[in-house]
């Protein structure tokens, strides 16, 4: 079965399309469930305006639009609402709250370590040992809150690092083992074969190293396009390769987040 659980909207300053060329797309694709994930806003104190996630007051015109694609598509597609989240600890009791009021599904992605304005991206920080623990350290921690469903690509540090080594082997090693300890999945993310073509960087996520690694602690594993724009979605080639590579190193793969167990 083709699902895919993190999909973006224009809303967070970065992806492109409407709403509805998702769905579309996601039809074409014969994707047949489709969860939208945008990049959770945050209740920030003050004027800030956040460049990557969408700003506070768009949250309910998102939570109204997916659900009512939901409504109008129910025939033809399984159509969820969710969001993509950092861990930002002051901002949890939000986050609480808004998902078990709009039943909403939460995703684990550590873009930032805080919700400071000016926190470094950890996809261009995990240049070197101290930056690529400090991307642990905050997964280990973030991956505690029982409300997220699963890790969004847990080897983001490959974005940035080098070349994959000795200290991204004990770096994965250290997510895998929690991840299986947990039972929660780890998210094989396909927007980093896009970004690593864009780019010229010869080894980008996910990267088939740390899925090694993954399949060797016994960790399950869920494909998500992050889709940054409906294209992304009828992609079969990088579906394909997921499958194949995930096949070969003998992961288990779950085609639903109804088939993670509750923490
Ligand atoms: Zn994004
Ligand atoms: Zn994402």
């Amino acid at each position: 079965m083709k699902s895919n659980f993190h999909t973006h909207t224009y809303r967070c300053g970065h992806a492109t399309g409407e709403d509805i060329d998702y769905v579309n797309s996601a039809l074409r694709a014969g994707i047949s469930i489709l969860g939208f994930s945008d990049h959770t806003p945050w209740p920030y104190k003050g004027e800030y305006k956040p460049q990557v996630r969408m700003d506070i007051s768009q949250l309910d015109g998102y939570i109204y639009s997916i659900l009512s694609l939901k409504e109008r598509f129910r025939d033809k597609i399984d159509i969820r609402l969710g969001l993509e989240c950092e861990y930002f600890e002051e901002f949890i009791p939000w986050l609480d709250e808004l998902a078990q009021e709009k039943n909403l599904y939460l995703i684990f992605g550590n873009h930032f370590p805080t919700s400071a304005i000016d926190a470094e991206y950890f996809g261009h920080s995990t240049k070197d040992k101290a930056h690529l623990d400090y991307y642990v350290e905050t997964v280990l921690r973030g991956m505690e809150y029982k409300r997220f469903l699963y890790l969004a690509h847990p080897d983001l540090f490959m974005r940035a690092y080098p070349h994959f080594d000795e200290i991204c082997e004990k770096a994965s090693r250290r997510i895998c083992e929690k991840a299986a300890r947990l039972g929660m999945p780890l998210e094989f993310n396909l927007g980093g074969y896009q970004l690593g073509a864009d780019r010229g960087k010869e080894e980008c996520y996910p990267h088939e190293k740390f899925w090694q690694i993954a399949a060797d602690c016994g960790c399950s594993c869920i494909i998500g396009f992050d889709a940054h724009s409906n294209a992304a979605l009828e992609r079969e080639d990088t579906w394909k390769k997921a499958v194949d590579i995930i096949r070969r190193l003998g992961l288990k793969r779950l085609d639903s987040i109804d088939q993670i167990v509750p923490r």
